[in-house]
């Protein structure tokens, strides 16, 4: 990028980190660090664009926050502990306001989860984040998507739908007053806490980001098994429901994505375990029904299936 890229580096993003396993930092060729011994390294990459994953003009802080967020999701998801990342940052303009804000919506979440900075990119052109994680889990031991037996209980961690109406609200579709929405969409928790005490519990786990059902449909591919979740489980925020008595979409919190809560299945004899978990976590998590052996998804209100496709659930492929 043009002059101002090493001071923008040193100014924005050199910041000292608390880690011991850094050897090299920001500044050189390549970062070094210093596994710990027995453990894997967990990886991830994600990118936002400008236009597509994000509107242009959305707050900065927001932006840092959620361009981490979305990267510590995926760990979460695996049940890594959070150790090192990386920025590839595409900027329009050095704008020193925006930067500002950017970083410290980034470094404070970086801070939560004890992750450090150790390198990046920086180059002009249309506005692009990319973030890498990196974590860290016992070998042997990560959660993954193919896992799920039959008669395993499914769980979500907390509300579902939330994103998608600050989503609606943003898109200027529905009005929408509720700050918890648009934090739902703008700064979402990642659930790392919860995904590193699932280790050695959970038999399958995934973050969802592209909606329930299209995520937990991931589960059931890798997994070759079918699920039947009973709509009244769903955990539902207030907003939500009446969303959903207002325009008669149940197929809604099933197809909203962005709430990055974690959906894992365990094998019944976890569910006291999974349900102080979140008690210990403080997460409104619930159990919404059963990995079965039969292929596909059902979802069962009191008067019938749910048909996802008529709903207007756009991705679902039914097997
Ligand atoms: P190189 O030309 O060797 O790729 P760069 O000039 O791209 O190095 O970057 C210089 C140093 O600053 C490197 O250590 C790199 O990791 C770091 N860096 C560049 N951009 C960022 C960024 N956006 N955030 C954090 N570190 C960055
Ligand atoms: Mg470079």
């Amino acid at each position: 990028m043009a002059s101002g890229e090493f001071s923008l580096i040193e100014t924005f993003f050199n910041r000292p980190t608390g880690r011991s396993d850094i050897i090299l930092g920001i500044g050189d060729d390549c970062a070094l660090v210093a596994p710990p011994a027995q453990q894997y390294l967990a990886l991830s990459i994600d990118t936002l664009v400008a236009g597509v994953h994000f509107f242009p003009d959305t707050n900065p802080q927001g932006l840092g926050h959620k361009a981490l967020a979305v990267n510590l999701s995926d760990l979460a998801a695996s049940g890594a502990k959070p150790a090192w990342c990386s920025l590839a940052l595409t900027l329009p303009q050095i704008d020193e306001a925006w930067l500002g804000e950017f970083s410290a919506g980034f470094f404070a979440l970086a801070a939560q989860h004890d992750i450090a900075l150790i390198g990046g990119d920086t180059t002009q052109g249309p506005l692009a984040i990319t973030v890498q994680v990196i974590g860290t889990i016992p070998e042997g031991e990560a959660l993954l998507r193919s896992g799920a037996k039959p008669n395993d209980l499914i769980y979500v961690s907390g509300p579902i739908g939330n994103a998608g109406l600050g989503l609606l609200g943003r898109q200027g579709s529905l009005f929408i007053e509720d700050p918890a929405l648009y934090a739902a969409l703008e700064t979402p928790n990642p659930r790392v806490a919860l995904g590193q005490a699932l280790l050695g519990m959970a038999n399958a786990c995934i973050d969802i980001s592209d909606g329930l059902a299209a995520d937990l449909c991931h589960i059931l591919e890798r997994s070759q098994v079918g699920a039947d979740i009973e709509w009244d489980r769903l955990p539902l925020s207030k907003p939500v429901r009446k969303f959903i008595d207002c325009s008669g979409d149940l197929g809604f919190p099933l197809r909203a994505g962005d709430d990055y809560e974690l959906c894992f299945t365990v094998s019944p004899k976890h569910q006291e375990d999974v349900e102080r978990m979140f008690r210990q976590l403080n997460l409104d998590g619930a159990c919404i029904g059963r990995i079965e052996s039969k292929p596909g998804l059902r979802i069962r209100t009191g008067s019938g299936l749910i048909d996802l496709v008529k709903s207007g659930y756009e991705h679902f492929k039914p097997s």
